[in-house]
């Protein structure tokens, strides 16, 4: 079959881009690596997302405040308004839509190479005129164009369950002993259940597993976090920024792969759907209109909108990379790096 579209990726940014295309009539195929979504995530969602969420997807609603750790423990409190999601079953949702508006999915399928006229997938080979990457930090589709590596924040999470609670409170622990380069999160998902996790640069000398190990059971709140660990996660975050060139004749890099989320915080979500919308949108007027010179307004979009916030947060990451090593640094200067203090938007 001739596909309209060819996305490799079902991450947010690939199932929101397929979903504006299929709803138009075009004919949407969505390649995924993996046989059912599973990226890994702590979830967190603020409420000015632009989409309506399936109510089972959400495990904590209510969240409505940010409480940020200095390495001494004296803290700062942000209010905000938020939720967490299980992020496997928010991208299955979006993939059941997607599916229902007519995209074609074929899991256990990633991209493998790019060909003249389409795609080479494991197991096959598909025709397609607009090929969307949105195949994450480590893009098989930026790799394949020959682009640079992003600069990549590895994580490391755990589910704890039966322990004690702050609720509707996100918790944000700075130390250069616990997390170099990043921070710890412990996020609310119900009563007695937290996520823990965190990402580290590679100021690190130990990997992210034994950072979070420690952090669990040596540091100062170790005897908070004495439970059960049910889940555990890794993956990456792109740290280095937006990425120049988002448009590449009829290929379009979408979300992480692009280098959408946020060099600081990590936080991804928001930007993928948003870019997946504003690309689904741009390939509807290129189809239209057969004309894939049009697919540059994407680009143009893109960086109307996120071009200052992700340079903002990249010159702070910048920053964050000179005080990591040492918790007397993070101290004197986390108001300036972290975007819940004043100092950050001076
Ligand atoms: C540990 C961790 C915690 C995070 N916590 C948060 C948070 O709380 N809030 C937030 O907003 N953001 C968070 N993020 C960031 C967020 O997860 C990403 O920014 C977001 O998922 C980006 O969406 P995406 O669709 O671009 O990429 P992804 O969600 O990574 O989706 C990419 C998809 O492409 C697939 N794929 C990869 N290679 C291929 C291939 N060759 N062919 C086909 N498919 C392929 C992958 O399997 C995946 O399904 C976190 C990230 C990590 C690692």
């Amino acid at each position: 079959m001739n596909y309209d579209l060819i996305v490799a990726g079902a991450g947010p940014a690939g199932l929101m881009t397929a979903s504006v295309v299929a709803q138009a009539g075009y004919r949407v195929l969505v390649l995924e690596k993996n046989t059912s979504c599973r990226s890994p995530c702590a979830g967190y969602i603020s409420n000015t997302i632009n989409f309506e969420l399936p109510d089972n997807c959400i495990i904590q609603s209510g969240i409505r405040k940010m409480r940020t750790y200095y390495p001494d423990l004296s803290y700062h409190d942000f209010q905000l308004n938020g939720f967490v999601v299980d992020r496997p079953s928010f991208d299955m949702a979006l993939a059941v839509k997607t599916k229902e508006l007519g995209a074609h999915i074929k899991w256990g399928s990633p991209l493998v190479d790019l060909i003249p006229g389409g795609v080479r997938y494991y197991g096959g080979k598909a025709c397609g005129k607009i090929i969307v990457g949105a195949d994450g930090v480590f893009s098989k589709t930026a790799s394949l164009l020959g682009v640079d590596k992003p600069r990549v924040a590895f994580c490391a999470q755990y589910h704890l369950r039966g322990i004690e609670v702050l609720p509707g409170i996100c918790e944000i622990f700075f130390d250069a002993d616990y997390a170099p380069g990043g921070y710890v999160w412990i996020y609310p998902t119900g009563e007695n259940s937290v996520k823990v996790g965190l990402g580290i640069t590679e100021a690190g000398t130990k990997s992210p597993h034994e950072y979070l190990d420690a952090f669990i059971s040596e540091s100062v709140i170790a005897k908070r976090l004495n439970g059960e660990k049910t889940e555990y996660i890794t993956g990456g975050l792109p740290v280095s920024g937006l990425r120049k060139k988002l448009c590449y004749g009829n290929i379009l890099l979408v979300g992480d792969s692009a280098g959408m989320a946020d060099p600081i915080t990590g936080a991804g979500i928001n930007n993928a759907l948003l870019a997946g919308g504003i690309a689904g949108k741009t390939i509807i007027n290129a189809l239209e209109n057969d004309d894939m010179t049009l697919l540059g307004y994407y680009e143009v979009k893109i960086n109307r909108l996120l071009a200052r916030p992700l340079t903002r947060s990249l010159d702070k990451r910048k920053k964050l990379d000179e005080y990591c090593t040492s918790n007397e640094l993070l101290q004197e200067h986390l108001q300036e790096v972290w975007v819940t203090f004043r100092q950050y938007w001076e």
